[in-house]
């Protein structure tokens, strides 16, 4: 199971297999505190620089901003889908906030 992961157009996407399947200036609710103050935080990503599997989770390294509170800070291993059978099965933004409690946890 080989997929081939890559960040595009400076960090403006996040390509699977060739294909560009994750884009930034999506806003991503992050929760639990793992980017600034806010529960949830709003983040409007703005480039990836990095991207890489966690078992089957693709994961994603961006920097982002939060619509609230003005943060702006990178986040590290953000989860933008999941690879079943061979495929990326990209998450919605909205999707994230359960997942995303993989990163929180290592917090604590
Ligand atoms: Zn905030």
């Amino acid at each position: 199971m080989a997929i081939a992961l890559r960040t595009l157009d400076d960090g403006a996407w996040i390509s699977v297999d060739d294909s560009r399947r994750v884009s930034v200036s999506d806003v991503w609710t992050l929760s639990r505190g793992v980017f600034c103050e806010c529960e949830p935080a709003y983040v409007l990503l703005e480039g990836f620089f990095g991207t890489g599997v966690d078992g089957s989770v693709v994961v994603a390294d961006a920097v982002g901003q939060c619509l609230e509170c003005g943060t702006r800070d990178s986040i590290d291993r953000l989860p933008v889908g999941r690879i079943v059978d061979g495929e990326f099965k990209p998450y919605g933004p909205e999707a994230v906030q359960s997942t995303l409690e993989v990163g929180a946890d290592r917090q604590t």
